[in-house]
């Protein structure tokens, strides 16, 4: 049996892991796809101490190798769900059960959708989630960000390199995201910002041709001719598959204070996936080294 089960390979997931074996305690990470969780997609960290800038993917992989060069074990398995049985913890995936003393809840969060017809099926035809991914497909042509937050902003700000014209459109008239992130985007020229305003219709032929905007305020409607739409308005936890086995809150996410201790004795939280008020990639991190020391000291009162 396992000391520590992490489930997710987010910043959370895998500074638990460095944590539990700086402890010299068995960790298996569990991750349904690639390692890094949401920060992989972010082109330039700049608020992380240490490094002025440093890419998403640059940090994944160094923490990454970290928690691999202390003897973390990572599998790239689903987990589908948790059960106790005689004092340990079972984690299923597709594939295979296993088990632990205790185990982190590391999940993140998903991206929230527009809820829009065809949302779904324009995705990878014109709709995406990820300007880091598909930006490139983009290049001098015409595309819309949605959202109001950091994402939104640096998918806006990293597209407006590439593309032609980059709208920004937003649901308010003043961004969440930060300050640096808004004053550089409103200096560059190829950015027009649509205030006030929801997508609230795609327009397509087989791939995203063009989108519909509604103005909050005055009710009008305009067509904005488009080859990509970034959806970014934020995201969604992944506590779907815990619900019977801890507490969540009305928006899903796992009820925790800063010592990342659940409902459930023996199963402790970290990072984006917990009720806490600021998720950033440094509370990310901070959440990992409490959840795999308080898991540590609850293994030793075993
Ligand atoms: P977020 O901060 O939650 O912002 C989501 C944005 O989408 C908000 O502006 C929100 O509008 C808008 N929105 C939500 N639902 C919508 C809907 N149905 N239709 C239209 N607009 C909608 O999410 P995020 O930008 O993904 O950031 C998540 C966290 O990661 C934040 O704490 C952020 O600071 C952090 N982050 C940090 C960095 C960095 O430090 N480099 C980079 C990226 C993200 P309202 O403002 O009206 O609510």
């Amino acid at each position: 049996m396992l000391d520590i089960i992490v489930v997710g390979a987010g910043p959370a997931g895998m500074t638990a892991a460095i944590y539990a074996r700086r402890a010299a305690r068995t960790v298996l990470v569990l991750e349904a796809l690639s390692y890094g969780g949401q920060i992989i997609n972010t082109p330039d960290i700049e608020n992380y101490p240490v490094e002025a800038h440093i890419s998403g993917f640059d940090f994944s992989t160094k923490v990454y190798e970290q928690a691999k060069g202390l003897g973390a074990e990572f599998k790239f398995e689903k987990v589908v769900g948790i059960r106790r049985e005689e004092g340990a913890f079972v984690v299923e995936t597709a594939k295979n059960a296993y088990e632990a003393c205790a185990v982190i809840l590391a999940t993140g969060s998903e991206n929230r959708k527009l809820g829009l017809e065809d949302e779904q099926k324009l995705t990878g035809r014109g709709v995406s989630y990820c300007a880091t991914c598909d930006g490139n497909f983009y290049r001098r042509k015409t595309v819309a960000v949605v959202g109001g937050g950091n994402t939104a902003l640096e998918d806006a700000l990293y597209l407006s390199d590439l593309a032609e014209k980059v709208y920004l459109i937003h649901r308010r008239d003043s961004f969440r995201g930060e300050e640096t992130n808004a004053a550089r985007l409103m200096e560059r020229a190829n950015v027009e910002i649509v205030w006030n305003s929801n997508v609230t219709r795609l327009l397509s032929d087989k791939r995203l041709t063009g989108i519909e905007v509604t103005n909050k305020v005055d009710g009008s409607v305009r067509t904005i001719e488009l080859n990509g739409l970034f959806i970014a308005v934020g995201r969604v936890p992944e506590n779907q598959n815990f619900a019977s086995l801890v507490n969540l809150d009305e928006a899903g996410y796992v009820v925790a204070g800063e010592d990342c201790h659940t409902s459930c004795e023996g199963i402790f939280v970290a990072g984006d996936n917990r009720v806490k008020t600021l998720r950033q990639l440094v509370t990310a991190t901070a959440d990992g080294a409490m959840a795999a020391t308080e898991a540590v000291k609850y293994i030793n009162s075993l």
